[in-house]
């Protein structure tokens, strides 16, 4: 038995035994690189979601991890230096050659889990797709509850820090901050980490910063505010996002 959940670090036998023994889900991480305020890397939505389907597959059971897509629909911080973005078409495309591969190796449930707020309306729409292209032997799944998931982070914060809550704003904030000082601590610019645009998450700001752009919304790049992070605070950042995922998944 392979000890990875990672199938990029697997053999093909032993992929082949994980699916002959019901290893018979995979899940799939759906990023960015993007700016992510003037404390953290362009990257924090890729490694986030690296981390993340880990922790969704091991709640899961009998799943293995597909690598993350590592870029993803970002035209929303097109105004920020660095930001790469993918068309949806070409997003698209991606998901539905990776769950067509996936399938016909015999994975019978395959979970698209954004880590990034700009693919969750885009994974919404291609659902549909995606599924017709699997065919009726697999299953697809994926968590397309943005706002949803800011509860999370406010659970996590609620539980660890509560004094703090209102600095959890969805974007390179206190809580995506401290899964960093989880994740890659070494990339965390502490003196940086700064405050900025302070409204609570709901369906009116979404659709703003998907209009109008990140940067006419906050100059820094940040929604929320980020200090004060710890990485006691990003454990149950981790743990709640990871928990809330699932039983999304599962209902
Ligand atoms: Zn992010």
């Amino acid at each position: 038995m392979s000890k990875t959940l990672l199938l990029e670090e697997m053999t093909w036998p032993e992929v082949e035994a994980a699916i002959t023994h019901r290893t018979t889900t995979v899940v799939v991480a759906v990023g960015a690189v993007e700016q992510h305020g003037p404390h953290l890397p362009l990257l924090v939505d890729a490694v986030r979601g690296d981390r993340l389907a880990v922790e969704v597959a091991g709640r899961l059971g009998g799943a293995l991890v597909a690598p993350t897509i590592r870029v993803g629909c970002s035209e929303h911080h097109m105004g920020f230096s660095g930001t790469l973005t993918l068309r949806r078409s070409t997003l698209e495309a991606i998901c539905i050659d990776y769950a067509v591969s996936l399938a016909r190796h015999g994975f019978t449930r395959i979970c698209f889990v954004p880590s990034h707020g700009g693919n969750f309306g885009p994974l919404a729409e291609m659902l549909p797709d995606l599924r017709a292209a699997v065919g009726p032997n697999c299953t697809v799944d994926a968590y397309t509850d943005l706002v949803g998931f800011m509860a999370l982070w406010e659970a996590a914060l609620s539980e660890t820090a509560p004094e703090l809550l209102d600095r959890v704003g969805g974007h390179a904030d206190i809580a995506e901050t401290s899964e960093m000082m989880c994740i890659r601590p070494d990339l965390v610019r502490n003196d940086r980490a700064v405050q900025g645009h302070l409204q609570t998450f709901d369906e009116e700001l979404r659709d703003r910063i998907f209009s109008e752009g990140f940067r006419s919304v906050t100059p820094n790049g940040i929604l929320g505010d980020a200090r004060g992070a710890t990485e006691q605070i990003g454990r149950a950042c981790i743990a709640h996002a990871a928990s809330g995922i699932v039983a999304a998944l599962e209902s």
